[in-house]
């Protein structure tokens, strides 16, 4: 990772000399800083590798396909689709199939897949920010407008303002993040239930889980029953502790998956990352176990920073946005300078922070402490 942004080059073409679109001249691509430092906090990654018989089991279940490479993968991912759904079911406790689940390279293409076939030119999608930064750069990239509706100043769901502002501007994409990132809070089911309401039988409503396995609440997975225009999107990439994989998926109904059909490219899925990712998924409950490792640290987290005086967000899912900071970047970098690497999102005042491995924490709690004494805050 490190190193892509330090390309010295004497280019003379750039992109603007380049006959590309108008929408996309003069931006710059997504990416967290990644800066060479002992502890970093910066990008909700599961700190712990994945267990060894897990890493055997992958190598056994590729070696496998790696026998019929020659041969395309197969283009509907039925097997992985059949054991996602299963997942599901088995932690929700509702009942899923396959036909109701649809797998891509990260939950990220899940979600362009969702705006090639719902947004696209002349049609726009909207989202409570401050919110995940990917949703507007895939509307962006698939030529969908983009719409901002604000939080509270809690972070919170702004439930009314939300409704009004799906009432008055009718996008065909309503983003929800729950919990949010990078804020924490989750969102409650009659929450969603309202902006659904509101949003009608022209919109769809997307629910973007990717860290709900952390969460003190349930997944909304099941307000999908009987609501054909909701879903929900998850991820391998957080509680799998398998962001290197890229499997993202989502639930809903089957017809949504059909639409997302008609978009997403022949065989998008190779043998390689449907075979891993099936390996994954026969050892959910050790990993599982990991997250539940997670809580209790992010919990423990919590309470230190609320006992040393910061003001915590509603943390929800594996990491924590704290503050309050005159200048968040300042402490941001006073943070980086004892060896700890957390994010600065942009969000006035907040800093976020991934919860890593207990000593990972602990050199975070270190620093916050500090902090403390150097900008009072
Ligand atoms: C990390 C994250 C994702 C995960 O994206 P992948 O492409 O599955 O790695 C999705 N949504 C949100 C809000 C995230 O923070």
């Amino acid at each position: 990772m490190e190193g892509s942004a330090e390309q010295v080059s004497d280019r003379v073409t750039n992109i603007d000399d380049l006959p590309v679109r108008d929408e996309l001249r003069g931006k710059s691509p997504y990416g967290a800083p990644q800066l060479d430092v002992a502890v970093r906090l910066n990008t909700n990654e599961n700190p712990y590798p994945l267990p060894e018989p897990l890493v055997q089991r992958i190598a056994e279940r590729v070696a496998e396909e790696a026998r019929h490479l020659n041969r395309y993968p197969d283009r509907d991912a039925v097997e992985l689709r059949t054991e996602l759904a299963n997942y599901l079911s088995r932690t929700t406790g509702y009942q899923v199939t396959y036909e109701q689940v649809w797998a891509a390279n990260g939950s990220n293409e899940v979600l362009q897949q969702l705006l090639q076939a719902f947004g696209g030119p002349g049609r726009t999608a909207l989202g409570f920010e401050p919110s995940y930064s990917m949703h507007p750069l895939l509307a962006r990239g698939t030529n969908t407008g983009w719409l901002s509706a604000p939080r509270r100043a809690d972070f919170s769901l702004d439930v009314p303002a939300a409704v009004e502002a799906i009432r008055t501007h009718k996008p065909h994409v309503v983003f929800i993040t729950s919990p949010n990132n990078p804020t924490g809070n989750a969102v409650a089911a009659e929450d969603v239930l309202a902006l659904y309401e509101a949003a009608g039988r022209d919109a769809i409503v997307v629910v973007d889980e990717a860290y709900t396995e952390f969460s003190h609440g349930e997944s909304l997975l099941p307000l999908i029953e009987g609501r054909p225009n909701l879903v929900i999107s998850r991820t391998m990439s957080k509680a799998f502790g398998a962001a290197g994989l890229r499997l993202g998926y989502l639930a809903a109904d089957p017809a949504v998956v059909d639409a997302v059909q008609l978009v997403r490219l022949p065989y998008h899925l190779s043998a390689v990352n449907q075979a891993t990712a099936l390996a994954a998924l026969e050892y959910t409950d050790t990993l599982l176990q990991y997250v539940e490792q997670l809580k209790a640290e992010r919990d423990r987290v919590v309470a230190e920073l609320e006992a040393y005086g910061f003001e915590v967000t509603v943390a929800d899912a594996n990491f924590i946005q704290f503050g309050v900071f005159e200048d968040p970047h300042a402490v941001w970098q006073f943070i980086l300078d004892r060896g700890v690497l957390i994010r600065d999102n942009g969000v006035p005042g907040r800093l976020r922070v991934t919860v890593g491995t207990p000593e990972e924490n602990d050199a975070f709690l270190d620093a916050a402490r500090e902090v403390k004494k150097e900008f009072g805050a």
